[in-house]
């Protein structure tokens, strides 16, 4: 599921020129019976399953190297990571949090499926509950790619024209909050006769100052 998305695009290209890594670790090779069990029936009854917690513990203290120490509390490790679990009643992923999220080294995204997680992952292991939004995907791997897309395109060096990212939709230091309408050619466009299409003729004026009282007028609207 991943490799078709990461190794394409932005992401692709960030990996290529090592801004980022990115690994997916397979849950079933951390668990322990003959037939590699991940999920099983939650307690009390309730429909389908429920992602068990041992294999998940054992693929996150892998993925941070065993450099984690776990008490009654809970797992702790290097400030410099995060382990979010995925999960539909999450906090709502937010541009805000992607910047937040890019302060930190390594980002460890666990991915639910079936009904989802033994609560212990969420009390025990993960720092952090993510949705990226208000509806059921089959899994949290769609989640953990938008995170990572989102995420890498802000790393300095990523997008090769990073003044657009200050301009950008839900950017935090943005003056204006809400994006103009924007225009490329042709500044008319015929879809068929009798129906044209156009630019506001404002945009192609050459005026600048005009250009920048539109845009705002726009946005104010
Ligand atoms: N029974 C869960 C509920 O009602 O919230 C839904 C489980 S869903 C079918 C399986 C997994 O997909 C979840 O454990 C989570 O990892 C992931 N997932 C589904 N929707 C998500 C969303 N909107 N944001 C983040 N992760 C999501």
């Amino acid at each position: 599921m991943f490799s078709s998305y990461v190794h394409e695009s932005i992401i692709g290209r960030a990996i290529k020129e090592q801004h980022i890594q990115f690994n997916v670790w397979d849950l079933r090779a951390y668990a322990s019976d003959k037939h590699k069990t991940t999920d099983d029936v939650p307690y009390s009854g309730g429909a389908g399953m429920l992602m068990k917690p041992e294999p998940i513990y054992k693929a996150v203290v892998d993925v941070l190297e065993g450099d984690v120490a776990t008490t009654q509390k809970g797992v702790s490790h290097s400030p410099d990571s995060q382990v979010i679990l995925l999960s539909a009643a999450g906090k709502q992923f937010t541009q805000k949090k992607a910047h937040e999220l890019l302060q930190y080294k390594q980002l460890v995204f666990i991915c639910g499926r079936y009904e989802g997680v033994d609560h212990r992952v969420s009390k025990y292991i993960a720092d952090q509950e993510i949705s990226i939004g208000k509806y059921i995907l089959t899994g949290g791997e769609l989640p953990a790619m938008v995170i990572t897309d989102a995420i890498t395109r802000l790393i300095p060096g990523v997008l090769k024209n990073p003044e657009s990212l200050a301009q950008e939709s839900f950017h935090p230091h943005r003056v204006q909050k809400k994006e103009y309408p924007q225009y490329t050619r042709p500044a008319t466009f015929s879809p068929k006769k009798g129906v044209e299409w156009t630019v506001p003729p404002i945009l192609y004026s050459g005026n600048h100052k005009k250009i920048k009282d539109w845009k705002e007028g726009v946005v104010r609207k």
